[in-house]
């Protein structure tokens, strides 16, 4: 429990002291890492939620590790510019690791975003953790897994105009996935079907990429029409002094009412693509412990530690089920 606690603490700094994340914002991330427990099956949810809360904080240490921590391996794990490698790039570029490096090369690679590949091997190491039964690497993996699942269903994660800086739309990054999940989230349904074994997690992640990156020209044209149309001062906050107000990323702030406009111009594009996130985390999650051989799960935790909880999932997993709504996480607003 000290150990649990230490971690939380831990990554409650990292997230108050971290810099700028390009992925879902920090609600976004918590929230598809939190409702896809209520997707899992029994016995799996009931393990799940024993830990909901470090699966839920734990939501955006991947994008600590790349500012807080500095570490040089993390910043290509959580997106691939799929226009790097042509007109045709879902035909061209191959499917493995070990395929896609002996065609391009590992330096090419990890120059444009090595995200398709990644969420296969964090994969095969969630399932090894689950066959040895080690809890600790277990909720540790589940959590980074849910992150870069999260992150490839963000269509800017998958093109090289990632911030709109080719395109003259420099923030829509954070407006698209953190100001506009920040200011209207609360009424998003996150409510989803139960997990679904995935027969081929290779083919499936692509899938999930080439889907979101369809949906990147509109939403790069959808803003851009708004942004050639409404007044410069309708666009951004601005402060008595008519200065235009920067967020935390360094960056113009979108007002709430462009933001709305926008968002309501993309029919609801983000909650369809967070619904399918976590639908996606709670099928790989599945997955792993299903190709582990289905450990048992119920023994790693303490009988008390279940009775306690028996009552709190009972109450939340209706929620989510009747409402799409989840209890529990509220974390500060970052855009
Ligand atoms: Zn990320």
């Amino acid at each position: 429990m000290k150990k649990i606690f230490g971690s939380l603490l831990f990554i409650f700094l990292m997230l108050v002291f971290s810099n700028a994340s390009f992925s879902w914002g920090v609600w976004g991330h918590q929230h598809i890492n939190r409702a896809a427990v209520f997707a899992l099956p029994m016995p799996m949810r009931a393990f799940f939620f024993d830990h909901i809360d470090f699966i839920t904080v734990e939501a955006s240490i991947p994008d600590v590790r790349k500012y807080a921590i500095n570490d040089r391996n993390e910043p290509p794990r959580h997106f691939i510019d799929m226009e790097a490698y042509g007109d045709h790039p879902f035909e061209t570029l191959p499917d493995t690791w070990d395929s896609a490096k002996a065609k391009y090369g590992e330096k090419m690679l990890i120059k444009n975003g090595i995200l398709p590949w990644y969420i296969p091997e964090i994969l095969d190491k969630l399932t090894a953790a689950f066959k040895d039964h080690d809890k600790v690497s277990m909720l540790f993996l589940a959590a980074d897994l849910a992150h870069y699942i999260g992150d490839a269903y963000v269509p800017l994660h998958t093109s090289l105009n990632y911030n709109g800086q080719l395109t003259g739309q420099k923030g829509i990054h954070a407006l698209w996935e953190s100001l506009i999940p920040e200011l209207f989230g609360m009424n998003y349904n996150l409510h989803t079907k139960s997990a679904i074994y995935i027969k081929d997690p290779v083919q499936y992640t692509w899938d999930i990429i080439r889907e979101s990156h369809r949906l990147v020209p509109a939403v790069l044209t959808t803003e851009k029409k708004l942004l050639d149309t409404w007044p410069k001062d309708s666009i951004y906050e601005t402060d008595s002094q008519g200065n235009i107000i920067k967020n935390k990323y360094h960056e113009a702030r979108f007002t709430d009412n462009f933001a709305k406009t926008y968002s309501e111009a993309m029919h609801g594009m983000e909650e369809h693509q967070m619904q399918l996130a976590i639908q996606s985390v709670a099928d790989f999650w599945y997955t792993a412990w299903m190709n582990a051989g289905r450990p048992d799960l119920s023994k790693l935790d303490d009988t008390y530690t279940h009775q306690i909880n028996r009552k709190p999932l009972k109450y939340q997993y209706r929620l989510w089920e009747s409402k799409g709504k989840l209890t529990g996480s509220k974390p500060e607003s970052e855009y």
